[in-house]
Order: C-alpha cells, then sequence, then structure tokens
C-alpha cells in the first residue's frame, strides 16, 4: 500500500486549527500554488501530499511535527528540495517545509555563520562572502544546506577544510518527540555525531552553525580535452595528477558532451569531451604552478581556469543543473582506478542514453580522508575516489533507456566499489542506505535512531530503520 492510501483523513476543522497555530501557510491539493509547492527539482518525482506546511521558524517545525504526529501522518521534510531521489515530497501525509526558512547571520569575529534550516547554499555564500569567508559547501548555488550537509557535503575546499559536516559546529533539531535539541561536541554529542553524515533520519535541523574559513578570490575553472584517444590518455593523466595534489587543490574529472557554447569551439560541438575542473584556494602562484601540467597535457582544447572570485566558482554550475530535467544519479566509491574501469567510463559514455548524460569522477582525500572514521557518521573517507555515473534526459519516453544505463554503470562499477555516497542515491530504501557506511558505522546509526526516533517517524529519508 502507498502512503498515500495510507494516509488517514484529517478533518478540516483540524486541519484549519492547525493552520492558525502557524505563522506559516498551509498548502493543500486544489489550492492555488499546490503545484509549484509538490514540485522538487528532479522531473522524475511527482507525488501529491495531504499538505504542506510552509514553516516560518521552529515554533512552527514544532507546531508541524506534534500535528503529523497525532494525526498519523507520515512526514516529509523539505529543505532546498534538490534530492534526486525526491524526499522532499511524499504521496499523501504532510510535507513539513523550510524553504521559507534561509535566514544566515554571520559573526566574522568568531568565524561562524548560522545559517536557517532552509537556506540555500547561495544563501550562505552570499553572506559569508561579504567578510572574506566561506565554508565548504556544494558546487550550485540552489542546493540546499540541510540535505547537503546532513548526507556530508562534498564542496570545491574539501580538500583543505573537510567536508560541509565537518565545518558543523552545532545544529538545533526538532526530534521525533515534537522537542527542540542542541547538538554539539558538548550538547548531546551523539546526536551531533549523526548529523554528520547520518541524513535526515534524526529529526528537523532549524538550525545549522558552521565555522568559516577565509576564502575569497580562488584560482579555478574548468580545461577541456576532446577527442577519444585523447580523453582516456587524459582519464589515466587525471588518475596521477590529482593523486599528487596538495591539500588547497580540489579537482573533478569529468565526462561529457560539449554543449554548443560561444567558448568552445564550433568543432567540439556535441562531441563527448573530458573536463577537469578545479578550485585552488590557496597563494595564486602556487596555484598557477599546480595547474602548469594540467595545461601542457594535451593542451587543452579550451582553457577557462584563472582566478576568480569565490562566488564566482560557486555559482558557475547554476545554468548547468535547472529543475524540470530528469534524473537518476548513482555513485561509486572506488579505492583505484584501474585502466579497465576508466576505458569502461569512456566506453560507456559513447553508448550514453542523452545528450545531457554525464559522469564525474571527484578525486577526494586530503582533510576529507584525515578525520577519523568513527569521528562523524560520514562514511568511506579513506575512498580516493566517487565516480557519479549521472543520466540526465528530459523526455519522459526515456525514462527506461536513461535508469538502465545508470544502472548498468553502476553495476559495472560495484565490483570495485566500498559503497556509495548518501546524498547521490537515486532511490529511497535501507537497503540503499546500507552502502553509504562502513559496517560499524552503519549499527551505531542504527542504534542513535532507536534512542532519538524509536517508532521511524522520520522514515521518507535514506533510511536507517531504528535498532535497539
Ligand atoms: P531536499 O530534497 O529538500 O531534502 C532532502 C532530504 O534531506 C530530506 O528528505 C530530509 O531527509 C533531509 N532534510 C532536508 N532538510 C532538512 C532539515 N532542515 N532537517 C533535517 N533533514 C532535512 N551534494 C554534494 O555533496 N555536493 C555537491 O556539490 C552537490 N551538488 C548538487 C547539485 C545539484 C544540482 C543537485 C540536485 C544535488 C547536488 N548534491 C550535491 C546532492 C545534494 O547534497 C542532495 O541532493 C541533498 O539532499 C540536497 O539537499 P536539499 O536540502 O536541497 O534536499
Amino acid at each position: 500500500m502507498s502512503e498515500r492510501e495510507q494516509t488517514p483523513q484529517v478533518g478540516e476543522a483540524t486541519i484549519a486549527e492547525f493552520s492558525a497555530s502557524l505563522r506559516g501557510t498551509v498548502t493543500q491539493p486544489g489550492d492555488a500554488g499546490y503545484d509549484t509547492a509538490r514540485a522538487v527539482w528532479n522531473d522524475m518525482i511527482d507525488r501529491r501530499p495531504a499538505l504542506i506546511a510552509h514553516c516560518s521558524g521552529t515554533a512552527d517545525v514544532i507546531a508541524a511535527v506534534q500535528f503529523a504526529r497525532s494525526n498519523d501522518l507520515p512526514i516529509a521534510v523539505r529543505g532546498g528540495g534538490h534530492n534526486v531521489a525526491g524526499n522532499a515530497v511524499c504521496d499523501g501525509g504532510i510535507v513539513i517545509d523550510l524553504s521559507p526558512m534561509r535566514a544566515v547571520q554571520v559573526d566574522p569575529a568568531r568565524r561562524v555563520a548560522r545559517a536557517q534550516g532552509g537556506a540555500t547554499l547561495g544563501d550562505v555564500d552570499h553572506e559569508t562572502q561579504a567578510f572574506g569567508l566561506a565554508t565548504t559547501l556544494g558546487m550550485v548555488s540552489q542546493t540546499g544546506v540541510a540535505g547537503l550537509t546532513l548526507g556530508g557535503g562534498l564542496g570545491w575546499l574539501q580538500r583543505k577544510y573537510g567536508l560541509a559536516c565537518d565545518n558543523l559546529i552545532a545544529a538545533d533539531v526538532v526530534t521525533a518527540n515534537g522537542q527542540l535539541a542542541r547538538a554539539s561536541a558538548e550538547e548531546n554529542p551523539d546526536l551531533f555525531w549523526g548529523l554528520r553524515g547520518g541524513g535526515g533520519n534524526f529529526g528537523i535541523v532549524t538550525s545549522f552553525e558552521f565555522r568559516l574559513h577565509p576564502v575569497s578570490t580562488i584560482f579555478g575553472g574548468a580545461l577541456m580535452y576532446a577527442g577519444e584517444e585523447q580523453i582516456r590518455k587524459g582519464l589515466r593523466f587525471y588518475r596521477e595528477f590529482s593523486l599528487a595534489e596538495p591539500d588547497e587543490l580540489t579537482t573533478i574529472a569529468e565526462l561529457g558532451v560539449a554543449p554548443p557554447e560561444e567558448y568552445i569551439p564550433a568543432e567540439f560541438h556535441g562531441q563527448l569531451v573530458l573536463w577537469i575542473v578545479l578550485c585552488h584556494c590557496g597563494d595564486q602562484e602556487a596555484a598557477e604552478e599546480c595547474a602548469r601540467p594540467l595545461r601542457a597535457f594535451g593542451p587543452p582544447a579550451v582553457d577557462l581556469v584563472g582566478p576568480m572570485s569565490y562566488m564566482e566558482l560557486q555559482t558557475m554550475y547554476d545554468t548547468t543543473f535547472p529543475a524540470g530535467q530528469r534524473h537518476y544519479w548513482r555513485s561509486a566509491y572506488m579505492r583505484e582506478l584501474s585502466d579497465a574501469t576508466l576505458d569502461m567510463l569512456v566506453d560507456q559514455m559513447i553508448k550514453r542514453p542523452s545528450e545531457l548524460t554525464f559522469i564525474d569522477l571527484h578525486h577526494m582525500g586530503g582533510a576529507v580522508g584525515r578525520v577519523g572514521a568513527d569521528a562523524t557518521a560520514f562514511g568511506h573517507r579513506d575512498a580516493p575516489f566517487l565516480i557519479d555515473p549521472v543520466p540526465t534526459w528530459t523526455d519522459p519516453t526515456d525514462d527506461e533507456r536513461a535508469v538502465a544505463w545508470g544502472r548498468g554503470v553502476a553495476a559495472a562499477l560495484a565490483p570495485h566499489s566500498s559503497g556509495s555516497y548518501l546524498n547521490f542515491l537515486a532511490v529511497s530504501d535501507p537497503e540503499a542506505s546500507r552502502t553509504s557506511y562502513e559496517a560499524a558505522t552503519y549499527e551505531r546509526l542504527a542504534a542513535l535512531k532507536a534512542k532519538y526516533d524509536p517508532t521511524n517517524v522520520f522514515h521518507l529519508n535514506h533510511n536507517i530503520p531504528p535498532r535497539p
């Protein structure tokens, strides 16, 4: 039975009373704005909640959790709405929507930012960059800070300063009992451990506090290499190059199709290409030196690398990832990259299901790998690489083909992979979530879930069922 069929009917008077108790608003089927409010970034997701509670603050979130529990309504939680599995919305049930809660405050002296639970990466970067400060966040400014941080949070500063979750100092959380708890190294440290990688399992975070670092002008951008032979050689070159990177340098190799943009010579439009995208957050001269081998290799057909503002880098991908396209993301942590694996990726891209499809190869390590395996809930820190096959398309009649392609690449990577990244899971089932953790971490998370959410109130997520 679907969640919609299981959802109990809530009387109109009860809903009206709940609505009147909020500072925010409630949207129901039939209301103007219902379809916009239930839409998420991935167009594959088409779910119809019974109620959407647009919260204006922590009091509304507490009221919404208590209302949902009293009326046996399944709860979905929305931050930025970017989750590919569509966890921000449900069929039937209630969406507790934090997207109106986007305020960010910066204390430049303490180098701390406090962001509400619905803030986007762009909201945080905008406020912190006013003081020449930043923390690691993801690569598209519309992504939600909440989902990104709770699942880990890869970003351009990760090798120098760690993941987004590694920069979390404290969080305010509405837990399953409808009460507010503070999580930090001093208060509820077990909860604080679980929030840093355990996803949305332990409650609704209404506020995050992040450690900030001095970052303003960086050296970054993208280099493009073309031609099948060059691409195959380029991936091998990238493997060796990235393993020797200093911490200041974070890089991604991306196999994709060159778009018809004016900064790309017309002869490459529509061709399979290799991009190496980078951010060096240290000294500019050292950065130039780091990029020298990348410029000498090939040479690249397009070179868009140089000094730029951090904001420029953080919004560079925004137009590449518009809402309203169809997606099926998979990922695989890799201890090593064999020639055969690299060639398989190229072969698969030659058979790509759509021109928007791409494969990313993230180099991890640096500060990410130096955090102890049991210090946070984030898994697979020892893997130097993460590969994401990302089928992306627009026509629903291509769904089957594109999903089959994503599954095929994931299956080919699986024998060499230690697991997958929680935030790149296209499906939400507990077996998929389990692959994001080492066995000991998963057991600890399941026990923590039993403590903070014994009846699995927060189950519409990358779920970790409670195990006492
Ligand atoms: P939502 O869909 O709103 O929420 C996802 C889930 O997070 C919810 O179901 C809930 O379980 C939980 N959640 C949301 N808000 C809260 C809250 N306030 N309290 C508790 N739980 C909450 N990941 C990276 O690591 N690095 C990247 O660079 C990166 N880039 C991306 C770019 C794009 C275009 C997209 C679509 C995704 C990207 N991701 C990246 C993946 C991203 O981290 C996940 O999709 C993440 O879930 C997005 O968070 P959100 O708040 O936008 O999601």
